[in-house]
């Protein structure tokens, strides 16, 4: 079957997508516990072949997109709302959330054909289950026949803020400026690239947590999604 005719039948798809550290993932992981939602962080596919980009030192995008759509990628709840991602047996997790990582897989993630090699995991994923995914053109292109699309977004300095809170949890050594700098090129990269760029999908909800704790975010969220249960 054809990845862009594969139907999303009678479950209820929630699409989030927003700019990197808006919170989408610690939102759509409560959303998706709270309601009992598959969920599905779609940067990390592409953070994936990223990741196989930095490690084979391949460039090339006709040999990248044989490897997206060749990637041995799973994505597993391990409880407590909380995923792990793995290539074959290896669980690469904390792998991906490299800031380097990161930035390899904006760079692949502006070929045309790593995009369409990632399209079809991502419309199955989560089956015939009520699903949340969150990403850069979920509500755009992966479903644009979502239930609910929403733009989860914050000002740079307070995205910026939030990233570097979370890399020095893990030991990893900030510098804010420059922090600011590489996400501003992500997201130029991300909105500006030919194709399936990062954007508010039409009919999406804009929800801005500048001045929001992840608690008021995360409430925010989940009435928008108990209004569409309701
Ligand atoms: O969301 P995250 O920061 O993990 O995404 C990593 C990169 O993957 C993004 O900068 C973006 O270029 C790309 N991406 C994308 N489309 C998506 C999700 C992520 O292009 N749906």
């Amino acid at each position: 079957m054809d990845e862009t005719t594969i139907a999303k039948g009678n479950r209820r798809v929630v699409a989030v997508d927003g700019p990197a550290g808006a919170g989408k993932g610690a939102v759509c992981r409560g959303a998706a516990s709270r309601f009992g939602l598959a969920y599905l962080e779609t940067g990390a596919l592409y953070r994936a072949v990223g990741l196989i980009s930095l490690r084979s030192g391949i460039g090339n995008p006709d040999a990248l997109t044989r490897a997206a759509g060749e990637m041995p990628f799973a994505f597993r709840p391990v409880g407590g709302g909380e995923y792990a991602a793995f290539l074959g047996d290896e669980e690469v997790t904390l792998a991906l959330r490299a800031e380097e990582v990161g930035q390899a897989g904006s760079r692949v993630a502006a070929m045309p054909g790593v995009r369409r090699a990632l399209l079809g995991f991502q419309r199955r994923y989560g089956q015939d289950r009520d699903t949340i995914l969150d990403g850069r053109d979920v509500g755009s292109v992966v479903w644009p026949d979502a239930d609910l699309k929403i733009f989860l977004t914050a000002s740079l300095e307070e995205r910026a803020k939030r990233r570097a809170l979370e890399l020095q949890a893990r030991g990893e050594t900030v510098i804010v400026e420059n922090l600011i700098a590489r996400m501003l090129e992500r997201d130029q990269r991300d909105a500006e690239r030919d194709h399936a760029p990062m954007c508010a999908a039409p009919g999406a909800i804009l929800v801005d947590t500048t001045s929001l704790t992840l608690a008021q975010s995360r409430e925010k969220v989940n009435n928008l999604i108990a209004a569409l249960f309701a």
